[in-house]
């Protein structure tokens, strides 16, 4: 017998669509659709302005399945993080960070990442698989019931999606954008596009796909001023130099909600966090419109890099403020909670392989 269809893998026109295949209207499917993301209701008896045939129906038919939680940490400075259960020994991790004007959700794509970036801790465990719409759209889902739960006055506690998790986002395209458009959907979360943001080590063809399909805010992993270093630190660069990465984002500038490219770059201590990179990299970002986020490294064990001391990391700021670059330094937060990228994955991807081999040892004694 086939299982139930989850809800939470449709867009609002496939919603539509199964819905006609159901004999439904239109308008139900648009109801069901408010429910489920607008009210965080996953329950069909409790959506009560539906004829009780139809919810009958949906009980037999249907589910609204997010992956369940494994874990959650709260920081004292409120930030939250969440371990999903994605399958047998797979955790994926999501970030909630309020602060004072909005409250921000880090969503992952994929469990694990093929790009092997050398500094993060998600590219060291490899690639296992691609999310599929139900499980990128229900981090989501659950962040805003969970967070509802804990503050019983707050209607919509996310306000901003960023799409900087586990994975690399456009390598998981279709599932990513059908998520976004969900994201930005009025009968769903209603986000606009510039809150909205992608995050990519740069691939640039689909940074070219995104911009006809959902051109939203975009951030670009750059971590480098040369080709030399980024090359070094991250693979992708062999396939998608610098010049042609920002040829991509410029181009994308033509569709983008804001009229500059958040560039990401991770303070790596004697590799790239010297003032002469600083004042290379101002030649290197010359007629692209940027922002540029420095990230203070988070060392994780056998990372092999260490972490810039904060003036060194302030003179690397200055010099790009005095070149008239826009400039911040990304606070580090949940700190307590170890929210840094890929970390409490890897912990719990760890410590199921230590389960798996206490039954396997279990097993053989028996
Ligand atoms: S930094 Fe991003 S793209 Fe690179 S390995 Fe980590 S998750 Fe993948």
């Amino acid at each position: 017998m086939p299982g139930k269809t989850n809800l939470l893998d449709f867009t609002l026109a496939g919603l539509t669509e199964w819905f006609a295949l159901m004999g439904e209207k239109p308008f139900r499917a648009k109801q069901v659709f408010r429910w489920i993301h607008q009210r965080g209701v996953g329950d069909f008896a409790a959506m009560t302005d539906l004829a009780k045939s139809l919810r009958e129906k949906l009980e037999a038919t249907a589910e609204v399945r997010a992956p369940a939680i494994l874990s959650e940490h709260r920081s004292a400075d409120g930030t939250v993080k969440w371990l999903f259960d994605v399958g047998i020994g797979n955790g994926i991790e999501t970030v909630f960070i309020p602060e004072e004007d909005r409250g921000t959700l880090c969503v992952s794509s994929q469990v694990g990442c093929a790009l092997d970036c050398k500094f993060c801790s998600t590219g060291r465990q490899g690639f296992n698989r691609d999310l599929a719409v139900a499980e990128i759209v229900g981090q989501l889902w659950v962040a805003n019931r969970r967070l509802r739960e804990a503050d019983a006055g707050v209607e919509r506690p996310v306000t901003n999606v960023v799409m900087m998790g586990m994975g690399e986002p456009l390598n998981n395209f279709g599932p990513v954008v059908d998520s976004m458009a969900i994201m930005l959907d009025d009968h769903a979360y209603g986000l606009s596009r510039r809150r909205v943001t992608l995050s990519t080590s740069g691939v640039v063809p689909h940074i070219r796909k995104l911009k006809e399909r959902l051109p939203v805010a975009l951030a670009v992993s750059l971590h480098a001023p040369n080709d030399a270093i980024r090359s070094r630190i991250m693979p992708i660069n062999d396939a998608y130099p610098i010049s042609t990465l920002l040829e991509a984002c410029r181009d994308y500038l033509e569709a983008a909600p804001r009229d500059f490219i958040t560039f990401e770059y991770v303070m790596l201590e004697g590799v790239n966090d010297a003032p002469d990179h600083a004042r290379e990299l101002v030649r290197t970002l010359e007629g692209t419109p940027a922002k540029v986020n420095l990230i203070p490294f988070n060392p994780f064990p056998e990372s092999g890099f260490g972490k810039t001391a904060p003036d060194r990391v302030r003179l690397f700021q200055r010099i790009l403020l005095d070149a008239g670059i826009i400039a911040t330094v990304r606070k580090t937060r949940g700190d307590d909670i170890d929210a840094a990228c890929g970390q409490l994955a890897g912990q719990v991807v760890n410590r199921m392989k230590r389960k798996a081999v206490h039954f396997q040892r279990r097993e053989a004694r028996s």
